[in-house]
């Protein structure tokens, strides 16, 4: 559905109007066009002291050709030297140049007087990114700090981070990477990604890193040679997964209830891909899951999208709205998991990718059933992501408002609440919620286990 305010907002009137009035202005979001340059500008890179992180950061740098510039300390240009990687000088005094992103290293950080450190490399700085730019600070995961003080310091880099996320403005994002110690080298496919346009719409988050196996990657096609099974994939969000996985390399199942058979076929010849006609509240849909995979050599990547919604106030919630939707949107992912797993159904290195939403995070009114199983979804990601053998992972993305047939039913001034209520001023698009998923689903991301990701634009619901 167009979102009619924000094509307003963008006229010469509309600028106008929505200047002087003080209304929202929804910045214009720079999207995915091309595999590479992973970011197009100029990188500022900056360390607390005592850093670890640095010569892993400064390595992805080198890969993706990134033009990068360090602030006037020596140190950080020797340990880039070290990986092949020529840090340009940056004078702080300079107010004139702008950087695509800024990355700081903040993983010295190691008691709250060193929180110093943040505020003397970011503030010269915030008038000096440009549109679409991206800040990027990496930490130490809290959990892992030896001391009370270094994980009280760690922990604070959160408020940090969400609050440069809600101050930069014109598309900019800010995005907290926890790194475990031991896993600086798995740490490219999420600087890739928070770096690339393919996070657009995600704003203020945390990922965690920890160390995983190395894998051979090709960062043109990433999923080349991958069997991925999408749920729900005949239009809106899941429609959007299957085509960004296929770009990606994949093969894709598409799965879908069999009323959705025309839809469903489409999209699977559009992407060169195959369907499956399935209602996976189905007893054995894992089975036939299954079945499908294996005449493909086995399931890669399992995408459990499909979901709906059946809104009433609890008062006025008929039973079989709350059977069905917790049935459909967590039962039914249970069950298939348990099958795929407990009978050899996943290769080795798969990756399990779930929806949640938002709602399951904050909760919302008129949607007891659809929050409960959204939350369901996140504690069955975080309970099974330890149980995973084999280098398996399984992560969550959260949806915020994505403009899709499901939010297109939302009475007008909700909808458009939904739409303003986050940093973007606007809502997201199926392919923002796609590109995260196929992130999560590359074999880069082996060290991203029991992750959620919230794509949201940095939503004001359950931030
Ligand atoms: P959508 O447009 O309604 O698409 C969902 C698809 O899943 C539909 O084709 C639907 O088919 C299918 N489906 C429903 N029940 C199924 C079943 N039992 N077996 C197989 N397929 C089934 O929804 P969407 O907006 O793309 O949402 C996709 C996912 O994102 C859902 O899990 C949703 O909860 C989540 N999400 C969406 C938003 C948003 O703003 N759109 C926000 C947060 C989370 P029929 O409907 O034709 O039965």
């Amino acid at each position: 559905m167009t979102d009619q305010y924000q094509n307003f907002s963008h006229s010469p009137l509309g600028q106008f109007v929505t200047k002087n009035l003080g209304l929202p202005q929804p910045p214009k979001l720079q999207r995915f066009e091309r595999a590479t340059p992973v970011l197009e500008g100029a990188v500022l890179l900056g360390a607390a002291a005592n850093s670890i992180f640095v010569a892993g950061i400064s390595q992805v740098l080198t890969n993706i050709h990134a033009n990068s510039y360090a602030g006037n300390n020596p140190k950080l240009q020797q340990l880039a030297a070290r990986v092949g990687l020529n840090l340009g000088a940056f004078n702080t005094g300079d107010k004139e140049s702008k950087f695509k992103a800024l990355i700081f290293d903040a993983s010295g950080i190691a008691q709250s007087q060193d929180l110093q450190q943040l505020y003397a490399f970011f503030q010269p700085l915030m008038r000096q990114v440009s549109a679409s730019g991206r800040v990027v600070v990496v930490g130490l995961n809290p959990q892992q700090a030896k001391t009370v003080a270094q994980a009280t310091a760690q922990r604070a880099l959160q408020g940090f981070v969400k609050s440069l996320a809600k101050e930069l403005k014109k598309g900019i994002t800010a995005q907290l990477l926890y790194v475990d110690p031991d896993a600086e080298d798995h740490m490219e496919s999420s600087l890739r990604f928070v770096l690339s346009p393919r996070s657009a719409y995600i704003s203020g988050q945390v990922l965690y890193i920890q160390h995983a196996q190395m894998q051979h990657i090709d960062w043109q096609q990433p999923l080349l040679g991958k069997t991925a099974l999408v749920t729900g994939a005949s239009r809106g969000i899941g429609a959007a997964i299957a085509q960004v996985l296929a770009r990606d390399g994949a093969h894709v199942i598409c799965l879908d209830i069999p009323a959705q058979q025309q839809e469903l076929q489409a999209i699977a010849n559009q992407i060169q891909g195959s369907a499956l006609a399935l209602d996976i509240s189905q007893a054995n849909a894992g089975m036939q899951i299954l079945a499908a995979a294996q005449s493909q050599g086995g399931l890669d990547i399992i995408v459990h999208n499909a979901g709906i919604t059946r809104d009433k106030t609890l008062a006025n919630m008929p039973q079989q709205a709350w059977d069905m939707v917790l049935d459909i949107n967590l039962s039914a992912i249970e069950r298939i998991n348990h099958h795929l797993l407990s009978q050899q159904g996943l290769n080795a290195q798969a990756r399990i990718v779930c929806i949640s939403s938002i709602s399951g995070i904050a909760g919302n009114m008129g949607q007891s059933n659809y929050a409960t199983s959204k939350a369901g979804v996140i504690g069955l990601v975080e309970y099974t992501a330890p149980t995973l053998t084999q280098g398996m992972t399984i992560n969550a993305v959260a949806p915020g408002f994505i403009e899709t047939q499901m939010t297109a039913t939302i009475p007008f001034a909700i909808r458009e609440a939904g739409r303003r209520m986050n940093t973007m001023s606007q809502a997201g698009l199926p392919i923002d919620v796609a590109e995260a998923i196929a992130f999560f689903a590359q074999p880069a991301s082996g060290g991203l286990n029991g992750n959620v990701l919230r794509v949201c634009g940095q939503s004001i619901l359950g931030a």
